[in-house]
């Protein structure tokens, strides 16, 4: 769980004085590096499981379905009002309708070569991307695949230490290109990912990691058709997930995606967690149901992704 820190009561505190010098008209780029500033202590290996997924031999294991962190209230009121400030003076037309995304795949497999992902699952996982994403401005092309042997890699890939240093090592044009890593994360998390405002937009920490069987393809049902991908590419773009806050008036930030209180397991239609209007959105790709039950992001969601890569992410715009 997130702990509030010093460096946080410091970094909020820095965080209003840069909020005040952006509206008074001073440089628009010192929120930005605020946001990049605040240390985030979350423990995403002392994670709980919360799911249960087909191992590799076949038999159930549990897993933990999204090792994204959360996010504080302090920082999402933040990129709320960097966003803002961004489209005063760049202006709404600096948000692009259209966006295509290079995507390279680093495969990172064990010394013997297993737990590969082989070119037909990469094009399927595309596939997935595309079909998911189209039809809100959003396109992925193949910029390349890398496949190595090293089992530190593929098997310490949750750790921060070791993600630093496969990710300096490998990372490909992190500013354009969205860099997609496969392993073994421990814990069986199934995968994790960084926001736009988390980093610099050239820093090869941006990315997505994957579960190697969470492919389209892969042995992890009811996680096997592509949609881990789907949901951690939100986070790249900027969307929380859709319990965020729980019943909180902010909940996720999105107003199209009803409040609920907690994620949904399987594909529990007709829910209803909190008492404000709407049932939860357990088909939105921002929940932790199955892979068969989700399938849309809103009309808001596609909003916010594209105010957020046009204020912290221009590169993948080719601005
Ligand atoms: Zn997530």
């Amino acid at each position: 769980m997130t702990k509030t820190t010093g460096l946080r009561g410091a970094a909020f505190i820095a965080l209003t004085i840069a909020i005040g010098a952006t509206s008074a008209g001073a440089e628009e780029p010192a929120l930005a590096r605020m946001l990049q500033s605040i240390e985030h202590d979350f423990d995403r290996e002392g994670l709980e499981p919360g799911i249960e997924f087909r191992g590799e031999d076949g038999g159930p294991r549990p897993g933990v379905r999204c090792a994204t962190r959360p996010v504080a209230d302090f920082e999402l009121q933040f990129v709320g009002s960097a966003i803002a400030e961004h489209l005063r003076s760049a202006g709404v037309g600096h948000r692009m309708e259209e966006i295509e995304v290079p995507v390279h795949f680093h495969i990172m497999r064990k010394s013997n070569g297993g737990w590969n992902v082989t070119d037909a699952q990469i094009g399927e996982q595309l596939d997935v991307l595309n079909n998911s994403f189209s039809e809100h401005g959003f396109t992925f092309v193949l910029d390349g695949v890398s496949r190595r042997n090293k089992n530190r890699f593929a098997k310490k890939c949750l750790s921060a230490s070791v993600e630093k240093k496969f990710k300096k090592r490998y990372a490909v044009n992190p500013e354009t290109t969205l860099n997609i890593y496969t392993c073994r994360p421990k814990q069986d998390v199934l995968g994790y990912a960084y926001f736009p405002s988390d980093y610099p937009e050239d820093s090869f920490m941006h990315g997505i990691v994957l579960l190697h069987s969470a492919l389209p393809g892969g042995t992890a049902a009811p996680y096997d058709l592509g949609d881990t991908a789907v949901h951690e590419a939100g986070h790249y773009f900027g969307l929380y997930h859709t319990f965020e806050g729980g019943c909180s008036k902010k909940n996720d930030r999105i107003s199209d995606t009803p409040r609920e209180k907690e994620a949904a397991a399987g594909c529990p239609i007709g829910r209803d967690t909190c008492s404000q209007p709407g049932l939860d959105p357990v088909t939105n790709f921002m929940d932790y149901s199955d892979d068969a039950c989700v399938e849309e992001f809103t009309p808001e969601q596609e909003q916010w992704m594209k105010d957020q890569v046009a204020t912290f992410r221009p590169g993948l715009s080719g601005s």
